[in-house]
């Protein structure tokens, strides 16, 4: 799915990918935002290349110091979460209209909107999957009454 942060993604990395089928290189994997050929294939993949620049140690230690920092101030990761639940807009960030919309703590029972990155959904113990998907819904549909935008979800669901 072209995992991706603070400006990279894998596809600025990876070489190429070889599937149970075949061996695909970087601009046949048709990268998007979060998405790929092999998004929505039934292709396994096997292996990926790798293709990564030589830098400073030093210098690279401290840029993953520093993001690694950044996420820890900013993300719930002491808590149980699937990450980032709704995709970024093209004109905004999901996190960004939760916050507006005030829905930082909102909760179905055990399923809340992270207080600390409104763009975690949180299991506080024992939800379940239909109290995540009716936050998800409330969410959604919350957004969408005060701001006129349409949270698409980030997360797999798998019924
Ligand atoms: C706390 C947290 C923070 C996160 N932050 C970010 C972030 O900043 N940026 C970002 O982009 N993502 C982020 N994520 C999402 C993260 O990138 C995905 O959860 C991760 O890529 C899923 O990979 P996995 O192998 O763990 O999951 P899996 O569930 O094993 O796999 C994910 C999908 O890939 C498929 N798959 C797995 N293996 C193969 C294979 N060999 N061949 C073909 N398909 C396969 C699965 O069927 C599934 O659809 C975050 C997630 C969490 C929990």
């Amino acid at each position: 799915m072209n995992a991706g942060a603070y400006g990279g993604e894998i596809k600025d990395v990876i070489v190429g990918v070889k599937t149970d089928k075949q061996y695909y290189e970087n601009e046949e994997c048709d990268f998007g935002y979060r998405n790929s050929k092999f998004s929505n294939s039934k292709e396994c993949i096997l292996k990926g290349y790798f293709q990564l620049q030589k830098g400073d140690k030093s210098i690279i230690q401290m840029k993953m110091d520093d993001l690694l920092q950044k996420r820890m101030d900013k993300q719930p990761l002491d808590k149980y979460s699937a990450g980032s639940t709704f995709k970024r807009g093209t004109d905004f960030y999901a996190s960004q209209l939760i916050s507006d919309c005030e829905l930082k703590g909102y909760r179905v029972n055990d399923a809340s909107v992270s207080t600390k990155h409104a763009g975690f959904l949180i299991n506080d113990g024992n939800a379940s999957y239909t109290e995540f998907m009716q936050l998800i819904e409330d969410v959604q549909r919350i957004v969408y009454d005060k701001t006129n935008k349409k949270l698409e979800c980030e997360v797999k669901i798998i019924k």
